[in-house]
């Protein structure tokens, strides 16, 4: 019998068994060891199986939502390269043994799919390819996938004082999952996206060739902006752009309770937030205080790309309403401001940025909409109502678009979401219970406040942030799933361009070895 149908048929057949799983354990190791070069790291600083002391860390380390700590779906193991040839030894095997291999990188995957599966899988961490190279004489980096953004952004802070990235909030996110469904972050309305700034990569196949952009050609040059990468291979380095950034940047925090007049202020925010000065973004964080008082907040907070002297004059004319005051505003250089938005304050050091895990890890749902007309003050009324009707912290994180991202067309990464949306919602609960009774409940909340939402926010499709991702949007099923089926959650997030991104699949990856439950599908299936 061939290794790979001895293997699947072991685990199929003898699914909990410890001795079938140690037999594909010790199958996987031989077959590493066969594919690897002579100067690769020993065994045990690489692989690691269940009944190693070691997993429970290494799994838990980065795992960002306790949602599944208990969860059964656990990889057979785990696989921590320090070289590519480790990775691509990694792909080799877990093919020839009928196993499916999922890659982490900052393992913020909103529904756990970089460690979690319910087919027996390999999981390749990326904890140990973490080294950024900063050229700042053609403006650009290369970065390993197993970076974070916290990495990133402190590296480019020690080599340039002018020079920034506009990506994500949270230090912790890794750089792998995050470009390749996006990256929004404070800057989106003057630089655009994460992805937008990708010039080059290295992505290793599933034959375990190694590409860069012009290996790969265009086509999946594209797709892997945006669309999946994880779909598509495994991502080694991004090459990215840098940006420039002002010196001094101004960031305010503005708190209203509905007291004090939050719901015709937010209602009015949507009006004037996407139509402000690029270099202006305010977001609104609405929230209950997560306990039994039901009082609710909305707090406005803003980076401005620039000093205070310029700031308060751009409010007063377009958003007076609020109130701002210079007491209000903090100027600082960008870095600083990079750790506020991530939960420090801004005199922290620097190196908090480093740290791997979320600053406030609990369990959590999140879902996301995009708004293209302002909701009407009623509307608003009845979605802080449903926040106060929940028992743990719930929020909606609204963030304005316009500015670059009116002039970037829906088709030139797979990001569809550009001209047209005034803002994205996301809407989060968070809880610390552990039981699924809890999860149940939660899970609810977030299924009703969605619906609720439904005559607010985008339709045909109703559309969906790739990087908040959301099973309830539909999953494949199995590993063949139809372009009609695939299509109920690709087109959410990616609308027209999901059939491009299912004909780039087909062409790169036939066999569909790279896929989960949100994978592109390749048209065959
Ligand atoms: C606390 C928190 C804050 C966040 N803040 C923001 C934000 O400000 N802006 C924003 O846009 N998003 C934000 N996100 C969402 C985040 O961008 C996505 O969850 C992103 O996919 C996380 O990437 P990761 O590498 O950390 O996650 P992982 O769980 O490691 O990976 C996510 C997905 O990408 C795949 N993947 C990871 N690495 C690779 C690779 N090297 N090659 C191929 N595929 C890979 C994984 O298999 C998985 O499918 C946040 C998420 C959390 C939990």
């Amino acid at each position: 019998m061939q290794m790979s149908y001895l293997a699947v048929f072991l685990i199929l057949l003898l699914p909990i068994s410890s001795a079938a799983s140690t037999l594909v354990e010790n199958k996987f190791k031989e077959c590493f060891v066969t594919k690897l070069y002579q100067n690769s790291e020993s065994l045990d600083k690489i692989i690691f199986i269940k009944s190693s002391s070691q997993y429970p860390q290494v799994l838990e380390a980065l795992e960002q939502n306790p949602r599944w700590v208990n969860s059964s779906r656990k990889p057979i193991l785990i696989l921590t390269p320090f070289h590519e040839s480790e990775i691509q030894a990694g792909i080799r095997c877990s093919k020839e043994l009928g196993l499916q291999l999922r890659v982490r990188s900052g393992g913020h995957d909103y529904e756990g799919l970089s460690y979690l599966s319910k087919a027996p899988f390999v999981m390749v961490d990326l904890i140990n390819l973490r080294s950024i190279e900063i050229n700042l004489a053609d403006e650009t980096a290369w970065v390993q996938a197993g970076a974070s953004l916290g990495e990133l952004y402190y590296k480019i802070s020690k080599e340039s004082k002018v020079h920034g990235f506009p990506a994500g909030t949270c230090p912790s996110v890794g750089i792998g999952g995050h470009i390749s469904g996006g990256g929004v972050g404070t800057m989106l309305r003057k630089h655009g996206l994460a992805a937008d700034h990708v010039v080059d990569a290295y992505l290793i196949d599933a034959d375990g060739k190694i590409h860069d952009r012009e290996s790969m050609g265009e086509d999946v040059f594209w797709a892997i902006r945006g669309g999946s990468a994880t779909s598509f291979g495994v991502i080694l380095a991004w090459k990215i752009r840098l940006v420039r950034v002002s010196p001094i940047v101004t960031v305010f925090n503005v708190e209203r309770t509905l007291e004090e007049g939050a719901n015709n202020l937010i209602h009015k925010w949507q009006y004037i937030a996407p139509e402000l000065h690029e270099d202006l973004f305010i977001r609104i964080v609405a929230q209950n205080s997560g306990d039994k008082s039901k009082t609710f907040q909305a707090t406005f907070t803003s980076l401005f790309l620039g000093g205070i002297e310029r700031l308060i004059p751009v409010m007063n004319e377009s958003f007076s309403e609020l109130g701002l005051q210079a007491k209000d505003c903090t100027e600082m250089s960008w870095i600083q401001s990079v750790l506020l938005f991530g939960g420090y304050n801004k005199d922290d050091p620097l190196e908090l940025l480093l740290n791997r895990t979320t600053t406030f890890k609990s369990s959590f749902k999140a879902k996301s909409d995009f708004v293209r007309d302002p909701i009407p003050k009623s509307g608003l009324e009845g979605v802080w109502k449903m926040l106060l009707e929940e028992e743990t912290l719930a929020m909606l994180i609204m963030e304005p678009y316009g500015g670059r991202m009116n002039e970037i067309s829906e088709s030139e990464t797979p990001f569809p979401h550009r001209k047209g949306n005034l803002y994205i919602i996301q809407y989060l609960v968070k809880w610390e219970e552990n039981s699924m009774e809890a999860s149940k409940r939660h899970l609810h909340w977030a299924k009703m406040i969605y619906r609720y939402m439904t005559p607010y926010v985008s339709k045909s499709p109703r559309a969906a942030y790739f990087n908040y991702k959301d099973l309830d949007l539909g999953k494949n099923k199995h590993h063949n799933t139809s372009y009609s089926k695939a299509s109920v959650w690709g087109k959410k997030y990616f609308k027209g361009n999901f059939r491009r991104l299912i004909q780039i699949k087909t062409k790169f990856d036939p066999q569909n070895f790279f896929r989960n439950e949100q994978s592109i599908p390749p048209l065959n299936s």
